[in-house]
């Protein structure tokens, strides 16, 4: 029986209440567990103190609790902090804190590993291992939050979607975790305050669209070429560019939400002016808004950073043509926080 345990954090509260009913105790009692799982996380049933010891050994021989513990914490000059989590299993992902001027946001993993094997990514490195459960991910956002109050007495205001894995190859527990976070009974932090960033998954974006997702979605695009797209995002040979394109404009139409695309600058690969014609060309067919992001340094000897001309000639390209575009600078690079190089070892 006892190896048949189940996740407590995968019942819903009439589930809980459910089962405190059919074991003779009260069913008020759900709403406590239930916020102790939810609202004031604990990583063990004998931290719920407001439960008598009977209840909590109840539960503990019931249910495993498998939330995240923090294994690791690394502070930036930056202030950004980058966190890995074990999980109930011994495997770890990676999480970070962004403090910046006029937000801070959280960025959180979906998958242990990634199988997408993008080919500038550290985490596409491990292979896949593993998808997180709707708890696993929500939890890495209370230790987020509970951790920018403590060190830096900041509540977080944005969520993203952009650490370890491909969230929409793990789409019902990542839409599980949004909820949750934008739920009344957990978080209550707005949907618009969170943005899921995929590798470009056509047939998942249409079904984003259908579910009417109400966070915001930015497609790491990094070329607008089918070729080179292909030969850096593997992802790209079986989801073409115009598969994508197809997808966006009916997510744009049914969401009326306009997509982000993120786009990062290798040198001399994707970062000449005929390239930046071309992804201009390529968003003529929707609204978008454009992130330039700088390239991390993943120990790959195939990529480099676009030089600080390339850079500039780009962006400038883009803005003559009247397009929206944020340059994002990279955070957290002395602690290899920055994007791509979330990389967590399996343990033993
Ligand atoms: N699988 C999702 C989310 C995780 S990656 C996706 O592909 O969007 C989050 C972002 O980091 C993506 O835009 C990804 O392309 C980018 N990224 C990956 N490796 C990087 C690197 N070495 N330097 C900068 N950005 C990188």
């Amino acid at each position: 029986m006892s190896k048949n345990k189940q996740d407590i954090l995968l019942l819903s509260l009439n589930e809980i209440k459910d089962f405190l009913l059919s074991n003779g105790e009260k069913a008020f009692r759900a709403k406590q567990i239930y916020e102790w799982l939810w609202t004031k996380p604990v990583s063990d049933f004998n931290d719920m103190t407001n439960l008598s010891k009977n209840l909590r050994y109840l539960l503990a021989d019931k249910f495993t609790l498998n939330a995240v513990k923090v294994e690791n914490m690394q502070i930036s000059k930056d202030k950004t902090i980058k966190l890995a989590f074990k999980l109930h299993d011994g495997m770890l992902v990676e999480g970070v804190l962004i403090p910046s001027e006029n937000r801070t946001t959280a960025c959180i993993s979906s998958q242990v590993g990634c199988s997408l094997a993008c080919e500038f990514c550290a985490t596409a490195k491990m292979g896949f291992c593993r998808n997180l459960t709707a708890g696993e991910i929500y939890h890495q956002v209370v230790q987020i939050m509970n951790i920018s109050k403590e060190k830096y007495n900041l509540p977080l205001s944005n969520i993203v979607l952009m650490g370890m894995g491909e969230p929409l190859l793990n789409y019902e527990n990542v839409l599980k975790a949004t909820e949750m976070i934008s739920s009344e009974k957990g978080l209550a932090m707005s949907p618009q305050r969170i943005t899921l960033s995929t590798a470009g998954l056509p047939r998942m974006i249409k079904k984003l669209a259908d579910d009417n997702v109400k966070f915001n979605l930015a497609i790491s695009l990094h070329s607008a070429n089918n070729k080179k797209r292909s030969e850096l995002m593997p992802v790209n040979r079986h989801n073409s560019l115009e598969d994508l394109s197809e997808a966006i404009v009916y997510f744009n139409d049914k969401t009326g939400t306009r997509v982000t695309f993120e786009y990062l600058l290798l040198g001399g690969i994707n970062d000449s002016l005929a390239d930046a014609k071309e992804l201009a060309e390529y968003c003529k067919q929707f609204p978008i808004k454009i992130n330039i992001i700088e390239y991390n340094s993943t120990n790959d000897a195939r990529f480099v950073r676009a030089s600080n001309e390339n850079f500039d000639q780009f962006v400038t390209f883009l803005k003559s043509r009247n397009m929206v575009v944020n340059v994002r600078r990279s955070r957290g690079m002395d602690i290899a926080a920055a994007c791509g190089q979330l990389a967590g070892k399996k343990k033993k």
